[in-house]
């Protein structure tokens, strides 16, 4: 997964990135899908030892241009995971109350306690890219945001988080295909959204934002992935696969168990 991950401070143009790329699976569609169930068991085993344990503390970002599959990724890939030990933080327009706090203030809320996965639908990267293409606040606000950014998440990790952060990245004609599809099935019709084609004109603007997340905010300690996402298993599958490696990588373990359990009789 090695390929997909931003090395801090390279300058990255994500329209060089091949949304269709596949050549970390030798296998199609078929053989993807059931890997990912078997991906989906090691999950559920790993998050119920994190649970365990109670000691790491887990957050993924999920980052996507709209219908980008932020959804379906979180369905697929945690399919099979105890909720109880997972929450999913969604960050849509913020509440006047969250705006008149700083931009971190609604983030922090949500970041993950001891024994947590929390996945980030949407996250503090908004401020940065919806925020910077709406021209929200001033340039010279944003810009120094990217600092924040890595300073916080630096603090995160320094208190025992560990952070994956995954851009899934489609190309303007899949999302023009996925709009459509939007618009031609009767039970998506509820996703369709016209702001999303005001959205889509945005595209080059959210681009070159994202040129500069991924290029500022991509550390050792917090790193992106970039997702090929027009190929929805093999998307599941990349994310799947560097969240399983990550927590395999933490060397968590059960508990001790009280003495002498063996002698328990239960009457
Ligand atoms: P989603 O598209 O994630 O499924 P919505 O359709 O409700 O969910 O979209 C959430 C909206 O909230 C997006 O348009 C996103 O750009 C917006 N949003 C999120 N964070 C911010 C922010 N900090 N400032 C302004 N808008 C934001």
């Amino acid at each position: 997964m090695e390929r997909y991950r931003v090395k801090p401070k390279s300058s990255i143009d994500p329209s060089q990135w091949d949304p269709n790329d596949r050549s970390a699976f030798d296998g199609g569609k078929k053989k993807g899908r059931k890997a990912l169930l078997a991906l989906n068991e090691r999950l559920e085993m790993l998050q119920e030892l994190l649970y365990a344990e109670n000691r790491h503390k887990v957050l993924v970002v999920l980052q996507a241009m709209d219908t980008g599959g932020k959804d379906g990724t979180i369905r697929h890939v945690f399919e099979g995971v105890n909720p109880q030990g997972v929450r999913v933080a969604n960050f849509k327009v913020p509440t006047p109350k969250e705006l008149a706090h700083d931009y971190l203030w609604r983030v922090h809320q949500q970041t993950p306690a001891q024994g947590e996965i929390v996945i980030f639908n949407r996250s503090h990267y908004e401020d940065v890219l919806v925020v910077r293409v709406h021209e929200l606040v001033t340039a010279e606000r944003w810009g120094r945001r990217y600092d924040h950014i890595n300073q916080f998440e630096r603090m995160l990790v320094d208190e025992g988080t560990t952070i994956l952060k995954f851009f899934l990245h489609i190309d303007l004609d899949e999302q023009k295909e996925r709009l459509q599809a939007r618009l031609d099935e009767p039970h998506k019709r509820w996703k369709f959204n016209r702001g999303d084609l005001k959205e889509r004109q945005l595209w080059p603007a959210y681009m070159e934002a994202y040129e500069d997340v991924l290029s500022k905010t991509s550390t050792a300690y917090a790193p992106w992935y970039i997702v090929p996402a027009n190929r929805k298993w093999y998307r599941n599958l990349v994310v799947a696969t560097v969240l399983v490696e990550t927590l395999e990588g933490l060397g968590m373990s059960y508990p001790e168990s009280e003495e002498n359990l063996d002698d328990v009789e239960i009457e």
